[in-house]
């Protein structure tokens, strides 16, 4: 289908430029000289050439098709993709912040240092954990850095363990973290409450046990209140407590994970922690872990001394780098910020606000949809679909439909554990005016699908494409562009 914009290759013309640059004015090698023959081409590449305005409004169109947080109301289940303050910017481009490298001597960066310190400590206070690593380039890299720290404590006890026990509620890096890891990942079944099932729990877990890994609130964004008898369990066999604290933005300043006994916790500081992410980072995913796995924590760390901030390499138990260089400081700047911005008053506020937001645009949208799970969710909650589903009318459809009014699509068909699943987080950014409009559309849509369910399967009617074939899209990607085969 043609899209209302080209692509970049078609409006290319031979010898177009949006640069001019001088000749060099001083001795350059030739390229022959400097790489060997099999590294060079034997062509250059035919990339488009465009002249600067054909550039900036070619991407300028692009961005205004797309949706984007900073336009409306993103209500992804699971994946906090809240609006994040633009002070948050401003900071981490700062020319002392933006242009450090990461070669330059302790003593010029010491600015840098003590923010990360800082930074670290504050995450330790929040979560009420002993150390915190700062090194980890987004969650899922915080959760293997987590089991690598693991497998190190099992081993420095002589007892290296084979399991890692995953609720089937967890998000899909969970189990993927422990294979990567050389763990094997073994499910637990959710209870009726849509909570882990401690019977499930106490026949899963043995001496080959090595922790479990719990998302909390979990991603149905109900609260595990059972998390002390989880304790006790994890303690009777010798795993340790690991939690996704993807979620951590309905804690904040009310539950410390620590407090009930977590052994690990990765943040995400790209949700929690106001950081713009989708398509692909940066991200930052620090791990935080109790007293008893500090000595395993990735090096270098920095420290304060007497004389002033320090990485301190001396960790002879450290599981190692995890990340070239030190992590990805200006997404720390961002959370450091953030942080300092709210303090405790506002953080426990922004935990506060999540529920209340999730709470209140359930209350509105109950009536229209089957809700799975009666238990009251904490910052999103998880619809179903099943009663449209039965008109003939699918989850995709409404989802589909609700780009023609406006939104953003929720999360669908996750968790897997519901059926025609839609899961919902309006995050604590956004206005009771912004959430009522959001359930206007959704009461919309469930009305349509009694009245009106051909509107809901051609839907989206007003987007810049139409319905795209999604499978085929994934499975035959095709994202080369063919000189000459297009006008
Ligand atoms: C987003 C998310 C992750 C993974 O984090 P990434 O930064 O995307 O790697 C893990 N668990 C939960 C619950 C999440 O929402």
């Amino acid at each position: 289908m043609a899209g209302p914009e080209p692509l970049i290759f078609e409006i290319s013309g031979r010898g177009k430029s949006g640069v001019k640059l001088p000749e060099p004015d001083v001795p350059c090698q030739p390229l022959e000289e400097l790489l060997p023959p099999d590294a060079l081409r034997d062509e250059l590449p035919l990339l488009p050439e465009v002249t600067e305005p054909e550039a900036v409004r070619h991407f300028v169109r692009l961005s205004a098709l797309n949706y984007h947080v900073d336009k409306g109301l993103y209500p992804l289940g699971s994946c906090t993709m809240k609006y994040n303050p633009k002070v948050n910017e401003a900071l981490a481009r700062l020319p002392g912040f933006e242009s450090l490298h990461p070669f330059q001597p302790e003593r010029t960066v010491q600015g840098a240092l003590q923010l990360m310190a800082e930074l670290g400590a504050y995450l330790c206070e929040i979560a009420g954990l002993a150390g915190v690593s700062l090194q980890p380039a987004a969650g899922a890299h915080g959760e293997l850095t987590g089991l690598m720290m693991i497998r190190a404590y099992h081993e420095h006890r002589g007892r290296p363990r084979k399991y890692v026990l995953v609720p089937d509620s967890a998000h899909g890096t969970n189990p993927a973290s422990v294979t990567i890891s050389g763990y094997e990942a073994v499910q637990v079944r959710s209870n009726e409450h849509g909570r882990v099932d401690l019977d499930d729990l106490r026949r899963k877990a043995n001496e080959e046990t090595a922790a479990l890994m719990l998302t909390n609130p979990n991603t149905l964004g109900i609260f595990e209140v059972e998390v002390e008898e989880i304790r006790r369990i994890l303690d009777s066999v010798g795993a340790l407590f690991y939690m996704d604290g993807a979620n951590l933005n309905a804690l904040l300043g009310v539950v410390r994970p620590g407090d009930f006994g977590v052994d690990v916790l990765h943040f995400n500081l790209h949700k929690t922690f106001s950081t713009p992410h989708g398509g692909g980072g940066p991200g930052a995913g620090p791990v935080g872990v109790s007293e008893r796995l500090v000595p395993f924590l990735p090096k270098p760390i920095v420290r304060k001394a007497e004389d002033g901030y320090h990485f301190d390499w001396h960790r002879p138990q450290s599981v190692g780098r995890v990340l070239a260089f030190w992590g990805h400081f200006l997404v720390m700047v961002r959370a450091y910020t953030y942080i300092r911005m709210l303090g405790p008053e506002g953080l426990r506020q922004v935990a506060e606000t999540a529920v209340l937001n999730a709470n209140y645009l359930l209350s509105r949208l109950r009536g229209s949809f089957d809700v799975p799970y009666s238990e009251r969710p904490m910052h999103e909650f998880v619809l179903s679909g099943d009663r449209q589903k039965q008109k003939g009318v699918k989850t995709l459809d409404m989802a589909k439909r609700l780009l023609d009014l406006g939104f953003h699509a929720p999360t669908i068909y996750f968790p897997l554990i519901v059926h025609e699943a839609l899961m919902v987080e309006p995050t604590e950014t956004e206005s009771k005016r912004t959430l009522d409009e959001f359930a206007e559309a959704m009461l919309q849509v469930a009305r349509e699908a009694e009245e009106d369910p051909d509107r809901l399967r051609s839907a989206p009617q007003s987007t810049p494409v139409g319905r795209l074939d999604e499978a085929r899209a994934s499975r035959e990607l095709n994202v080369r562009y063919e000189w000459g085969r297009a006008g």
